[in-house]
Order: structure tokens, then C-alpha cells, then sequence
């Protein structure tokens, strides 16, 4: 099984890799803002509880998102693994993703960091923000927040894959087959 956590702030280009990963390898996307953004538009619990933190930028708080995860792997029994995008995004979430798959028998492969200069990032996400219909990408204030929970509560998640010895920094600016292509190398090493 093949299960990678594909890292990095948002408009890294975490989304566009995962869609091209899990065609080549086979895999179940797990993109914890796709599945709020799914829960938003189904008018559910989870999703009126989610819109506020996500409209401001903030993080939902971490024993929803583990809850929603821990959901989704377990209704997908059959998957030949997992892209994780944008989950984890706490330590907190980070110890408990390693329980839950522990638990199934399961483990992390390894954590892919794509590494992109701020200003890309913010320009990325304004273009994006005239397509998206998404209100965090739309201020420059919320995402300007969105950068600094990044910066503050998500970057130590890389360090707690590094200390597995499963982090690999990619730079993400570039031809989106140029990044893939480094990407599937790293991920052709896995075993
Ligand atoms: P981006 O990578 O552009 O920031 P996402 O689609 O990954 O966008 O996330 C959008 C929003 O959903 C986040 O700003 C946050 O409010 C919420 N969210 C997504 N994943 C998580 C998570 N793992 N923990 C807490 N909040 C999350």
C-alpha cells in the first residue's frame, strides 16, 4: 500500500499533483478541503460547523478533521492507498493520523513537501480566487491568515515527518509535469 502526505501552503499546487498521483498510482484522494467544502454544499452539521473557520482562514478545529478522516479511510476498506492533501495540518492531527492507521495495519509511505516562495503563493491563490467561487481566496486578509496558520500551527508537521526520516522537499514552481515528474521519482523509491 501506498499512503503519501502531500504537504505544503495553501496554493502550493497540493490539489492539481494529488488529481495526477492518484490516476498514475491507483490511489483514494483525501483532501480534507474538498471534503468540507462537499459537507458545505450538502448543508450538513459538519459543514455549518466547518464554514466559519474555513471562511476566515482558520483551522477547524482538530478532533473534527480526525473524525472526518478517520470516516473516509474506514469506508474505503478496499483502496490501494492514500493521497493526503492538506491533512495532516497539526501535530495533533499528525500523532493521531499514525494511530488510526497503525491500528488498520496501516502506515505512512512518506511526506512530499512542495517548497514555493510566499509571493507565488499569494499570486497563485488571487488568480485561483476569480474561478474558485471560494471566499478565502478572495482577501488579502484571509490570505494573509491562511499563510500565517501555515507558517505557525502546520509547518511543525513537516519536522514530524522529518524526525521518521520520511520528509522529501520538492520545489513546486515550475511546469506542473516538471513537479510531477519529481514527485513519482521520490514516490518510485518507496517500498
Ligand atoms: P488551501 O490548501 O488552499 O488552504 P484547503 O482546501 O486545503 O485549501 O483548505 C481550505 C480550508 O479548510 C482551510 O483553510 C481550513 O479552514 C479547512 N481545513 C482543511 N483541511 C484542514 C485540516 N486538516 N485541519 C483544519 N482545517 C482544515
Amino acid at each position: 500500500m501506498l499512503n503519501i502526505v502531500l504537504f505544503g501552503p495553501p496554493g502550493a499546487g497540493k490539489g492539481t499533483q494529488s488529481e495526477k498521483l492518484i490516476e498514475k498510482y491507483n490511489l483514494t484522494h483525501l483532501s480534507t478541503g474538498d471534503l468540507f467544502r462537499k459537507h458545505l454544499g450538502e448543508g450538513t452539521e459538519l459543514g455549518k460547523l466547518a464554514q466559519k473557520y474555513m471562511n476566515e482562514g482558520r483551522l477547524v478545529p482538530d478532533e473534527v478533521v480526525i473524525g472526518m478522516v478517520e470516516e473516509k479511510i474506514k469506508s474505503t476498506p478496499d483502496s490501494k492507498g492514500f493521497i493526503f492533501d492538506g491533512f495532516p495540518r497539526t501535530v495533533t492531527q499528525a500523532e493521531a493520523l499514525d494511530v488510526m492507521l497503525e491500528a488498520l495495519g496501516m502506515k505512512i509511505s512518506g511526506m512530499i513537501a512542495l517548497d514555493v516562495p510566499e509571493e507565488v503563493l499569494k499570486e497563485r491563490i488571487r488568480e485561483r480566487g476569480k474561478t474558485s467561487g471560494r471566499v478565502d481566496d478572495q482577501d488579502e486578509t484571509k490570505i494573509a491568515t491562511r499563510i500565517k496558520v501555515y507558517l505557525d500551527e502546520t509547518l511543525p508537521v513537516a519536522g514530524f515527518y522529518e524526525n521518521q526520516g520520511k520528509l522529501t522537499k520538492i520545489y513546486g514552481v515550475g511546469t506542473i509535469d516538471e513537479i510531477f515528474g519529481n514527485i513519482t521519482s521520490v514516490i518510485d523509491q518507496y517500498k
